[in-house]
């Protein structure tokens, strides 16, 4: 059974990025009927806050992700750590070093005047005698000192590491005996029976050393997957400067969860040349091996294409609660359905269609200076006036629309003549939808209030 996870550090808000990492690992699961858990890797407690790891969970329920089984904290299996920190040392494949801060800055400053990599020396590796006094030994591996580190990850292919490149004896228990991040993850890994890792491939140099870490703990080393990192536009790694970076921040802009998550999915995933995936799409396609080897560009205008798409398509009480959320509630309003069917063609993203629709319900606080300059003047003040006349309450959109070409053909006008004025009337603005819905939602009184509120105006 293929189990994956996501394994965040809880220290901010969850990232976009991370996201994408959470969502592969997640359709990679439910594709397979597998099981996808999730790890907090709060080991790092001053790092590291409960807000935090709260926020990744209100982002996965935001978004639907579901996890299998309980969360797993890392800060609550210090025991565990320790115990296998013990049965390395035991069996040999681990090691007490007593080096002192002063030492190892020493050597340190030796080998950088070399010009060599700092590295450790291995000078405790085979130490039999007695300990300093005073100093709490780190615990480290005893890595190999020769050879290569291969293996075949599931995007970049063969990669493979020259141990005596990459690795010294890396500590993997800290003076203060808490473990560190490589080993908590294999441990962890190999304890939940994670099977597949998929992760950004800034984790590639973390991998020999967790291999060596499997090796000699006698674990089945899982599958790797290193995808490639999302840039912003100018080719630089995604950071708050190209936008928001925080999966919640989306919400709050107006963005569907399932627009989001499509837009995600394909940032370094493809299936053919499709673009729109809904989530059960994503579950019945994902196949990792189609995760792309090279990075891959956030495009703002392809996030808010999709997320007009899931506006068109989602369904009317999904939009009204989505509204609500963002302060409007639309539940008792009599004309909610052709409201919102008016203004979700039109609308990027939810807040815009929250604003529009504001801006209609609501009596004009000021009209804008060019659309009034622009369709407001002596003839079409005189058009609306007499228009307001002929309005009749509680008809349809189609009936307002014969009623109103008849009118116009009796005073030999054209519609645009109308529509515009009428525009800047109800709403301030040139731009609303077509007139004789705007007509249908208001209702014919507060349209014919609205036109002598400007008439009013104009006098003035
Ligand atoms: N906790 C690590 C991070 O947030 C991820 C560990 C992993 O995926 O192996 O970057």
């Amino acid at each position: 059974m293929i189990v994956t996870r996501f394994a965040p550090s809880p220290t901010g808000y969850l990232h976009i990025g991370g996201l994408r990492t959470a969502l592969y690992n997640y359709l990679y699961a439910r594709a397979n009927g597998g099981k996808f858990l999730l790890r907090i890797e709060d080991t790092d407690l001053k790092r590291n806050s409960k807000e935090a790891a709260e926020a990744i969970v209100q982002a996965f329920n935001w978004c639907g992700l579901e996890y299998d089984g309980e969360i797993v904290y890392q800060s609550s299996r210090f025991d565990l750590y320790k115990e296998y920190v013990a049965k390395l040392l035991e069996s040999g494949k681990a090691y007490k070093c007593y080096m002192s801060k002063e030492e190892l800055d020493a050597l340190r400053a030796e080998q950088e005047a070399r010009k060599e990599r700092p590295k450790y020396d291995g000078r405790y590796r085979d130490f039999t005698g007695t300990p300093p006094s005073g100093i709490e030994p780190v615990v480290r591996i005893k890595a190999p000192t020769s050879g290569v580190i291969e293996f075949e990850d599931g995007v970049k292919g063969k990669v493979s590491f020259n141990a005596n490149d990459i690795l010294d004896d890396f500590i993997i228990a800290r003076s203060d005996g808490t473990p560190t991040y490589n080993f908590t993850v294999v441990i962890d890994d190999a304890l939940m029976g994670v099977t597949d890792i998929i992760r950004g491939d800034d984790h590639l140099s973390n991998t020999p050393k967790q291999i060596i870490l499997y090796e000699a703990l006698g674990f089945k080393i899982p599958k790797f997957y290193h995808v490639a990192m999302i840039n912003g536009s100018d080719g630089a790694k995604l950071s708050k400067r190209h936008g928001a970076t925080d999966v919640m921040e989306y919400k709050r802009m107006g963005y569907l969860s399932e627009a989001l998550l499509n837009f995600l999915v394909r940032l370094g995933w493809s299936h053919g040349d499709d673009e729109i995936f809904s989530i059960n799409d994503m579950k019945r396609l994902f196949d990792p091996n189609h995760l792309s080897k090279s990075s891959s560009t956030f495009n703002q205008t392809k996030l808010e294409w999709l997320n007009a798409h899931y506006i068109k398509t989602a369904n009317s009480e999904r939009i009204f609660d989505e509204l609500s959320e963002l302060g409007l509630n639309l539940r008792n309003h009599p004309k909610k359905e052709l409201l919102i069917g008016q203004y979700r063609e039109r609308s990027k993203t939810l807040v815009e269609m929250r604003d529009s629709i504001n801006s209609l319900l609501n009596e004009p606080q000021s009209y804008d200076e060019k659309a009034y300059n622009k369709f407001i003047n002596e003839n079409s003040l005189q058009i609306l006036a007499e228009f307001s006349e002929i309005l009749k309450p509680n008809l349809t959109a189609k009936d307002y629309e014969e009623a109103t070409m008849s009118f116009l053909e009796s005073k030999g006008a054209k519609l645009k003549d109308l529509a515009q004025a009428v525009r800047v009337a109800v709403t301030g603005t040139s731009v609303s939808p077509s007139i004789f819905e705007v007509i249908e939602i208001l209702g014919s009184e507060c349209v014919k209030e609205r036109i002598s509120k400007l008439l009013a105006y104009a006098k003035q």
